[in-house]
């Protein structure tokens, strides 16, 4: 039997022991939406923000304004609220249960967001936030690296990996219990290899959730040092 017709049946076989189910609405996914854990309907139903915020009070800033806490390292750009069904499932699918194909609608949320956007983002760089190389090892991949990637592929974009290492073995935020804490827990955390690779550039750090900024002051506060002009720290939500 041809070898096609074998990966064909298998297919059909997983596909009546486990219908591919969309995560948030159980709906039976057909064609592309197979490799994904949510229908096309769920994503696109997902509110998303229209500008970008203060992280130090979370106000929104008005486009060409100014950014009300000038001592904030970044710029929070977040796709959607983590309060969202879909939005929660999906980054818990990607993040603790390691689903890389969690990662697609997820990085088509953050593109759309980006969309929406009165903003050119043409000249920016995209870097993910870095994982310990033992907790990128334990987990199989960096979901910041592979969200970061696949949006500067919708954006046309580069990448720089592997510049910003996390030489800090930390331990979990989720587990910190206040924001000083997490503070504490991630200072200086990162550094930069190579620092002149960041001089003059402006970077988007890209994450998953935000919840007290804590990690993303550090990467930011990182970049800022090594003289990035501009830091927008884009995730797919904010929890707070
Ligand atoms: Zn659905
Ligand atoms: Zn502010």
């Amino acid at each position: 039997m041809p070898r096609i017709s074998l990966a064909r049946l298998r297919n059909l076989a997983l596909d009546i022991l486990f219908p591919p189910l969309c995560l948030t609405c159980g709906t039976l996914m057909k064609g592309h939406e197979k490799h994904s854990v949510s229908c096309d309907a769920c994503v696109a139903a997902v509110p998303l923000y229209d500008g970008l915020f203060c992280p130090a009070c979370l106000r929104r800033i008005p486009h060409g304004g100014r950014l009300c806490h000038p001592e904030a390292k970044y710029v929070l750009a977040p796709a959607a609220h983590y309060g969202n069904g879909t939005v929660q499932k999906l980054v818990w699918q990607f993040k603790y249960h390691n689903w890389l194909s969690a990662g697609e609608p997820i990085a088509r949320l953050m593109a759309n967001y980006l969309k929406g956007l009165p903003h050119d983002f043409s000249g920016y760089s995209i870097v993910p936030v870095p994982l310990h190389k033992r907790r990128e090892w334990s987990r199989g991949f960096n979901q910041a690296y592979v969200m970061g990637a696949r949006i500067a592929a919708h954006l046309g974009i580069p990448v720089i990996a592997g510049n910003l290492v996390r030489a800090k073995e930390t331990a979990a935020q989720a587990d910190q219990k206040d924001y000083h804490a997490r503070e504490e827990n991630i200072r200086e955390a990162f550094h930069a290899l190579d620092p002149d690779a960041f001089k003059g550039k402006s970077v988007m750090l890209v994450d998953d959730v935000t919840t007290s900024g804590a990690t993303l002051h550090e990467a930011a506060k990182v970049l800022k040092q090594c003289g990035a002009k501009n830091v927008i720290a884009l995730v797919a939500a904010r929890a707070r």
